[in-house]
């Protein structure tokens, strides 16, 4: 029998993602473009995508567009929530874990997913840019650093200089007028993680802490929001490699599961 190829693309706020499952079981390929919704991210992902596996468009069984700016995606046969398909991606990645926990770079989300990564329930903050991946690209910036380069920073810090504005704007200014006052840099990047943590897990909180929990999203790349997190919630997260292609991978899903209820 031939194969069948499915495709889940995540156009979220910031980056764009796609991934290629091969029998609804196989990640054939994968991309990830920081280039979000509204940009040449969403074509530019599916291209590396088809590329990287050596397909055509016209090879795909079904596409499923999920995300921020799934709507604006042309030719998906199915547009899907980004909850939903989160859930089904946390769930292939973590099959164990009770309690997602998604940052994204605009919003968070807390979910508690069934056995067969049915989403249960859910609770999300989009309206505020603290504890979201623009908190950090925001803080980023001011100290002259990459995200990608926090989580060593955070490693190396011997104390913690506590951020105490829980406001994105406030918390910006706070940075600069530690960074005036000489503090240090290491000290400094573990405080805005513990402040990211404490608004994550006051999310998390009031939706119920239930173990196993995973981390899914493109701030689980960030090792030292997940410790900070860990501390705060006072469990283990597990963390997949494929962690900020959860939604392109439950999207994928999406689409195998509805082409064999076709067939
Ligand atoms: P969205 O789907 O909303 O566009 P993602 O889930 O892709 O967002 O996450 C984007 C966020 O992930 C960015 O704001 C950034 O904070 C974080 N991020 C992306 N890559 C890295 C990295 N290599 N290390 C640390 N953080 C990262």
């Amino acid at each position: 029998m031939a194969d069948i190829f499915t495709l889940g693309v995540d156009v979220g706020s910031t980056t764009s993602k796609c991934l290629i499952l091969k029998n609804g079981e196989e990640i054939v390929s994968s991309s990830i473009i920081p280039a979000g919704t509204g940009t040449s991210g969403p074509g530019r992902a599916l291209t590396a995508a088809l590329n990287g596996a050596g397909l055509e468009l016209g090879d795909l069984a079904a596409v499923t567009a999920t995300g921020y700016g799934r709507n604006r995606f042309e030719g998906a046969d199915y547009v899907v929530s980004e909850l939903s398909c989160h859930a089904l991606g946390a769930h292939r990645l973590t099959p164990e874990a009770c309690t997602v926990i998604d940052i994204g770079g605009q919003d968070a989300k807390a979910m508690h997913i069934g056995a067969d990564g049915r989403l249960e329930s859910f609770l999300m903050n989009d309206k505020c840019s603290a504890g979201t991946g623009r908190f950090l690209e925001i803080m980023a910036r001011v100290l002259e650093k990459d995200v990608s380069e926090l989580a060593a920073l955070d490693e190396a810090a011997q104390g913690i200089v506590s951020i105490s504005s829980t406001c994105t704007v406030f918390a910006e200014s706070e940075v600069i007028s530690q960074l005036a006052g000489n503090a240090d840099l290491c000290d400094l990047v573990a405080g805005i993680h513990a402040s990211v943590a404490a608004k994550t897990a006051g999310l998390v909180r009031r939706l119920g802490v239930t173990a196993p929990v995973a981390m899914t999203g493109g701030v689980a790349k960030n090792g030292g929001v997940v410790r900070a997190l860990e501390k705060e919630l006072n469990t283990s997260i597990a963390v997949s490699p494929l962690a900020q292609l959860a939604g392109a991978l439950g999207a994928a899903v999406f689409a195998w599961n509805k082409r064999k209820e076709r067939d």
